[in-house]
């Protein structure tokens, strides 16, 4: 099994819709995948959460993708959302151990909260997590417009030593700003996608090389 750490350089840049793509288009290729949510904030009354659309996505039941006891309904980052509404703190050692198995021969996407560094336990935050679960391969989404070179370049300096693959999300095409930010990335040796189905192919690539190693 390989492991990819889905971040991005913010929050509500596309990670779970990124994340839902990719995993549909894995699992057309027959690849077995499962996607885990470690922990959760969200709005009081949505009654949708990332953990529905992944458990939705990988076809998990939803407590696989999120457990139960990292759910918090205060939009804020997990730790503090947790404080907010008096549960117990957790580390990112919890978030590792709660994590569900994925299966041996395929893919466990692993969306963080917010961006890189924004926390997402008491002591650390996505690239922490990265870390501890020694993660493969790390999906960067970001925007494909006006500021996403420097959001791109700070946000992969926190992923330093795994191998990142950036994906502009929302890339349109007959963008001429967008062209040229995806090859400004490039330039500078950054790997891009502009679409979740070229993700899933990485990742199979990924996962063909892991599997022969
Ligand atoms: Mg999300």
């Amino acid at each position: 099994m390989i492991k990819v750490v889905i971040s991005g350089t913010a929050t509500d840049i596309g990670k779970t819709w990124v994340a839902t793509r990719v995993i549909e288009h894995l699992k057309g290729a027959n690849v077995e995948v499962a996607a885990r949510k470690p922990a959760q904030s969200f709005n009081p009354g949505d009654a949708i959460t990332d953990a529905h659309l992944l458990s939705k996505a990988s076809g998990e039941p939803i407590e696989e993708v999120c457990a139960v006891q990292r759910w918090y309904e205060v939009a804020m980052a997990p730790p503090m959302a947790a404080t907010v509404l008096g549960r117990p703190t957790f580390t990112i050692t919890d978030l590792v151990a709660e994590t569900a198995p994925g299966p041996s021969g395929g893919v466990m996407l692993i969306e963080g909260a917010g961006g890189p560094l924004s926390p997402i336990a008491s002591d650390g935050d996505t690239a922490d997590l990265a870390r501890a679960h020694a993660a493969d391969l790390v999906i960067l989404v970001a925007d494909a417009g006006l500021g996403t070179i420097n959001a791109v370049r700070l946000s992969a300096l926190a992923f330093h030593g795994f191998r990142v693959i950036v994906v502009l999300n929302r890339f349109d095409t007959s963008d001429d700003l967008h062209r040229r930010n995806r090859a400004w990335l490039e330039g500078l040796g950054f790997e891009v996608c502009i679409d979740p189905r070229e993700v899933a192919l990485e990742i199979q690539g990924h996962l063909a090389a892991h599997l022969e190693a």
